[in-house]
C-alpha cells in the first residue's frame, strides 16, 4: 500500500543553514524540527531528505564530506527518536543543467518508485522556492519554511518552523489516509 511521506530540504529547512557545511561537527538541528518531525510520526508519516549539493561538482566537498555530514544529520534526530527512510542528494552545479537539482524531479520521482510513496497524501517542506516548486511539480503538497523573504505565492502554506508546518498537515490530513 502506498506510503505518506513528508519530504524536507536539508539546510535551512531541518538544521542550521552554514555555509559549505562540510563538518560533521558544525551540523545543528533548527529550533522545533524534531518536535514537528515527532508530531508528524505520530500522525503516522515516514520520512526522505532531498538535498540540492551543489558543493560536490563546485569543487568544495568530497562525495565523503557531504555524506559524513548527512550521516550526522540522521544521527542527531536518531538521538530524538525520529528516523529518516533516505537522504538523496544532487552533485551538480546549475550551470550542468541536470534532471536531479530541485525544482527538477528525478529524485522526487526516483523516491516515490523506491519507496512506494503516494504524492496525494504527502508534502514537500523546504526553505527555498525551488523547494516548494519540486513538491507541487511531483504532485506533493508543499509548504515553504522560514523568514518572509523569499516566498513562494504558489506553496499551500508558508509556515514560520517546522513545529508550525506539523500542525497545519496534521489538521489538513485525514489520520485515516496515512497508511504505517
Ligand atoms: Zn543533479
Amino acid at each position: 500500500m502506498s506510503q505518506a511521506y513528508v519530504l524536507f530540504d536539508r539546510d535551512g529547512t531541518l538544521i542550521k543553514h552554514v555555509h559549505y557545511l562540510i563538518d560533521p561537527s558544525k551540523v545543528e538541528l533548527l529550533a522545533n524540527s524534531a518536535l514537528g518531525l515527532k508530531m508528524l510520526k505520530n500522525f503516522g508519516f515516514r520520512f526522505g531528505i532531498i538535498t540540492n549539493q551543489s558543493v560536490i561538482n563546485r569543487g568544495l566537498a568530497t562525495e565523503d564530506q557531504v555524506n559524513a555530514v548527512n550521516n550526522r544529520v540522521i544521527e542527531l534526530f536518531q538521538f530524538e527518536g525520529i528516523d529518516f527512510d533516505f537522504i538523496l542528494y544532487c552533485p551538480h552545479t546549475p550551470d550542468e543543467v541536470c534532471d536531479c537539482r530541485k525544482p527538477a524531479v528525478a529524485l522526487g520521482q526516483q523516491a516515490i518508485n523506491e519507496y512506494d510513496i503516494d504524492p496525494t497524501i504527502s508534502f514537500m517542506l523546504g526553505d527555498q522556492p525551488s523547494d516548494v516548486i519540486f513538491g507541487l511539480q511531483l504532485g506533493f503538497r508543499s509548504i515553504k519554511i522560514g523568514d518572509e523573504m523569499h516566498n513562494e505565492p504558489q506553496a499551500d502554506f508558508h509556515a514560520k518552523d517546522l513545529l508550525e508546518a506539523a500542525h497545519w498537515i496534521t489538521s489538513n490530513t485525514q489520520k485515516g489516509q496515512v497508511f504505517k
